[in-house]
């Protein structure tokens, strides 16, 4: 079976969950290869690989990959392509994810499908668009297939991969390098998962009522290990950080479960979160649009609903 190459997404050379999901997709149509660009692979890391199924991990182990912004990893992709003619490529569709898929398709020449749910015979991807109202099966018509994935698609299974490490030396033009990055400065993590990576969501919006009221979301989301998100009218009041807002101009979110708690469902905030495999609405107003949208409905005050959420949960731990 020809290789599928997927790009490695990794803070401090710890793989992203993403990746163990593209590499699942992977296999499920061809032998999977892992393409890691940048110092700092670990034998953890690899190992990590090989358990969801990479038969190889290609390392490009170079600063200069990490040093220019996202373009290197576009030519390092490209120059993959041009040696391994692999059946496809696939990339996390994260902000990065997304620019290295464009940049590399107008190097290879090739066909681009970006913000993919999912990815079946033949390399169609599924995409969901206008508010969850429309699936679209897509495929690449020329060259190789680069299909960007969302995260939480697909769910991660291991299933062990040889492994095997060949390095790669690239070559970078002087355009890659253009742009260089000056300074990295490392964000306070809290202990809940990051957003766009979480199973579970839990979000607020204007219904929650104010700033302080957002514990009440939290205590929801830490009860059940998820990520807090909001809407845009919790983030613009300043109830909540703009880094949680979830929708067309926020995150784009897929989790298993998303709870959507004082949120009427507009168009833009479905947008970012319609393709989450269940959604939960809690919401005082039974005709609210969130309802059309959701797996199971709460027709009921958020401030008695969720704590009482809330206790249950902690109850069957
Ligand atoms: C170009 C553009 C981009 C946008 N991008 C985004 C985006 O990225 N993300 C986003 O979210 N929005 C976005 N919006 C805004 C969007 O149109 C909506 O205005 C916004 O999503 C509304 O947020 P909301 O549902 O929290 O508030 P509302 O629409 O005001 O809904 C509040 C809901 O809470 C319910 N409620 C009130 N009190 C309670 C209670 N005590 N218990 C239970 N339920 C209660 C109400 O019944 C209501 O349904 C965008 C708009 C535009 C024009």
């Amino acid at each position: 079976m020809s290789e599928i190459l997927v790009l490695v997404e990794q803070v401090e050379g710890e793989v992203k969950k993403v990746t163990l999901e593209l590499l699942t997709l992977a296999r499920s149509l061809g032998t999977p290869a892992a393409v890691w660009a940048g110092p700092g692979i670990t034998a953890e890391a690899k190992a990590r690989l090989a358990e969801y199924g990479a038969e190889k991990i290609y390392v490009a182990a170079g600063d200069d990959i990490v040093d220019h912004v996202v373009a290197p990893k576009a030519e390092l992709l490209a120059q993959l392509v041009a040696v391994k003619s692999p059946a496809a490529v696939l990339v996390a569709a994260t902000a990065e994810g997304k620019e290295v898929a464009g940049r590399l398709a107008v190097k290879t020449d090739s066909g681009v499908i970006t913000d993919a749910v999912g990815l079946g015979e033949g390399f169609v991807a599924d995409q969901s668009i206008f508010g969850g109202g429309i699936n679209v099966h897509a495929r690449v018509r020329r060259g190789t297939p680069i299909i960007a994935v969302r995260p939480n698609s697909t769910a991660p299974e291991a299933a062990a991969g040889a492994g095997a490490e060949e390095e790669v030396s690239v070559t970078l033009s002087d355009a890659a390098k253009a742009a260089r990055v000056v300074e990295r400065v490392k964000q306070e993590k809290g202990a809940r998962p990051e957003l766009t990576e979480a199973a579970i969501v839990v979000s607020g919006g204007r219904g929650v009522g104010s700033a302080e009221n957002f514990s009440v979301i939290e205590g929801l989301a830490d009860a059940l290990g998820a990520a807090v998100g909001a809407s845009r009218a919790a983030t613009d009041a300043g109830w909540y950080p703009h880094q949680f807002q979830v929708g067309q101009t926020g995150k784009t979110v897929s989790p298993q479960l998303y709870i959507a708690a004082g949120i009427s469902g507009a168009i833009q905030h479905r947008a970012g979160m319609q393709t989450a495999k269940t959604i939960v609405a809690i919401n005082k107003d039974p005709e609210a649009p969130i309802f059309e949208l959701a797996d199971y409905g709460v027709v009921g005050d958020l401030h008695q609903v969720v704590p009482q959420l809330t206790e249950e949960i902690k109850k069957r731990k």
